[in-house]
């Protein structure tokens, strides 16, 4: 059995770091400590870190010029590789992959993180998930059974909408409790009714699945929280109402596609009202909206206002809780996935993480190592 021997090895949970060996026993941790033996590799200089877990990708996000519908997919491959070769070994997709990419990833046909699905964003007629043109009216670029018609109006039509997504495949159901930012800011943000989510949310767990919740307002946030979202997605907009009402919920406030825009500033305000208050953060990087974005950029950002340990403890540790996943991994723990990332150096510095990754394991392999 191999034993990751000589490198310091972070608790996520504390921030603190001890000298230890890991020993691995096929994809689990079979021990920390010191002196184990075993084929030894060294890890010397190193720091081991939980594999990454990133909480809100698009690995099939649509480009913005047409193309065949082939494309979106295939260009979902390198997407998937690059992740896993900078150390991130699980994502909870927003909407865009299809069960398909489970399929594909389980029987090797392509490599790539443990994925989480969610399909398509719910929405009312008008909201988020409503792809209408003027000239055309309603348009589905997606039209694939594998990609159900998110939309309804009505409780009754949201319990339908949720179960042709876990009819599909999806492991988590996403809502749209407020409209896109271009909506909000333009007053046309059609939203969920409190029924509604309700409903939806209901049927959600009656099929044993949690929701996540898109919201850039505090209404938004108030209203998805309330019904008993698991994840409130973005929050850009948090006042002292949306804070409290993310006292049930995890904010997974995903600061890489806001942060070269003139809503920075208060979304980095909104990320220090929900810390200051207690509220239990996970990190996901909206990867979509610029493809060279992933959770090494949002782990920079986190950093910025929560300090280096709580981006990595957001990444890690409670993003596999927030995920129901923490006893399988987010962890470096005997028993849990071999999901591991050797650092270059020590320290938890997170300004440049893919310059820092020496190698990653994947399920107790070996994913890449630099030498
Ligand atoms: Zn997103």
């Amino acid at each position: 059995m191999r034993v990751l021997a000589g490198a310091r090895v972070l608790d996520p949970d504390t921030g603190d770091t001890t000298r230890a060996d890991v020993r691995l026993d096929g994809e689990r941790i079979a021990e920390v400590g010191l002196g184990l033996a075993g084929e030894r590799v060294d890890c010397s200089g190193g720091l081991l870190i939980p594999g990454l877990i990133d909480c809100h990708v698009h690995v099939a996000f649509p480009r913005p010029e047409p193309l065949p519908r082939s494309a979106r997919i295939l260009e979902a491959v390198p997407v998937l590789r690059g992740l896993l070769a900078r150390g991130i070994t699980t994502v909870r997709d927003a909407w865009g992959a299809d069960a398909g990419f489970k399929h594909a990833l389980r029987e090797g046909w392509i490599a790539g993180p443990d994925l989480l699905v969610s399909l398509r964003q719910l929405s009312p007629t008008g909201g988020l998930g409503d792809s209408w043109e003027p000239p055309a009216g309603g348009v589905d670029h997606y039209g694939d059974p594998s990609l159900p018609d998110p939309l309804f109006d009505g409780p009754d039509a949201a319990r339908a909408a949720v179960r042709r997504m876990v009819r599909a495949g999806a492991d988590w159901v996403k809502v749209g409790a407020s409209g896109a930012m271009r909506a909000v800011r333009s007053g046309a943000d059609v939203r969920p009714t409190d029924d509604e989510l309700a409903a939806l949310v209901d049927e959600a767990r009656r099929c044993g699945r949690d929701v996540l919740a898109h919201a850039h307002t505090s209404e938004a946030v108030v209203s998805a929280a309330g019904a008993g979202a698991r994840s409130i997605e973005h929050g850009t907009f948090l006042d002292d109402s949306a804070v409290a009402a993310l006292a049930g919920a995890w904010y997974v406030p995903t600061l890489s596609p806001i942060s070269d825009s003139e809503f920075a500033g208060t979304h980095r305000r909104s990320l220090r009202l929900a810390a200051e208050a207690g509220v239990r953060i996970a990190a996901g990087s909206d990867l979509a909206p610029r493809p060279h974005v992933d959770l090494t950029t949002e782990l920079r950002l986190l950093a910025e206002v929560l300090g280096e340990a709580a981006a990595l403890k957001a990444a890690t540790s409670e993003a596999a809780r927030l995920l129901r996943l923490d006893d399988d991994r987010g962890r470096i723990e005997p028993g849990l996935r071999a999901d591991l990332v050797l650092l270059d150096g020590t320290d938890l510095d997170v300004t440049d993480l893919p310059g820092r990754t020496r190698a990653v394991w994947h399920d107790g392999k070996a994913v890449s190592a630099r030498s």
